[in-house]
């Protein structure tokens, strides 16, 4: 063990905008699963978009303001440097190139996001480069049958140690605290005039009245 080095994590999404239960996931699953940092990657067009999304330098923009004081949480912009479609499998082999071959990675999901994985792009490839992480979210539940669901028992790592037995391959699901805040309540929020002080940190919200987003 005493050469296991401290697994990567990425946790993509639209951070439109980006808000604390984001952050606060962010920053217990660095503690809870010993990362060395975890990145947050916005997305650039984001592949099943249902709702037209803020420009990704504003959504950029705020989780750089959001990360700036906490060094183990970093912003990612890989994706918005990308032209076409952010998907995420060219981002974990990206990052496994520059990572090297030893370094577990660990894609981090909402468990939301999990139920609809069989959909993304070259999904089943996602475990040759990383691990993932699921995030137990309020509301939401794991898939308890189907592809998804088979595909979970049949990866499913028991703790978190398993994180550094190998660079890629295991799924560990993780319940962290549930903070039931989501982007799309805050934008709701916003363009009814209502105040979202205290759901996202007070830098995020200064600049979103800053640049008039989503009013
Ligand atoms: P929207 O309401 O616009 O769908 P969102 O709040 O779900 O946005 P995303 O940017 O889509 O935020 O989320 C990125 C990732 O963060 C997803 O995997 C999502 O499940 C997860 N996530 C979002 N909010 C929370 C939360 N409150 N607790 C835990 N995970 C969250």
């Amino acid at each position: 063990m005493s050469d296991a080095l401290a697994p990567v994590g990425v946790f993509g999404g639209t951070f439109d905008p980006v808000h604390y239960g984001h952050l606060r996931s962010a920053l217990e699953l660095v503690e809870h699963l010993g990362l060395e940092h975890l990145r947050l990657m916005p997305c650039a067009q984001h592949p099943h978009a249902k709702t037209p999304m803020s420009p990704a330098a504003h959504r950029a923009a705020m989780v750089e303001l959001a990360v700036r004081d906490e060094p183990r949480l970093r912003c990612d912009t890989r994706e918005l440097q990308r032209s076409g479609t952010s998907y995420t499998v060219l981002s974990l082999e990206e990052l496994r190139a520059e990572l090297g071959e030893r370094r577990p990675l660990c894609l981090v999901m909402g468990g939301d996001a999990i139920a609809h994985i069989h959909s993304w792009h070259r999904w089943e490839a996602f475990l040759e480069l990383a691990h993932i992480v699921v995030l137990a979210r309020p509301g939401w539940h794991i898939p308890g049958a189907g592809e998804v669901a088979d595909w979970l028992r049949d990866h499913r790592l028991a703790d978190a140690g398993g994180l550094t037995r190998a660079p890629a391959g295991g799924i560990l699901v993780e319940a962290l605290r549930p903070l039931a805040i989501s982007s799309t309540e805050i934008r709701a929020m916003l363009a009814r005039g209502e105040s979202p002080r205290y759901l996202l940190p007070e830098q995020v919200l200064d600049y979103i009245q800053e640049h008039k987003l989503y009013s």
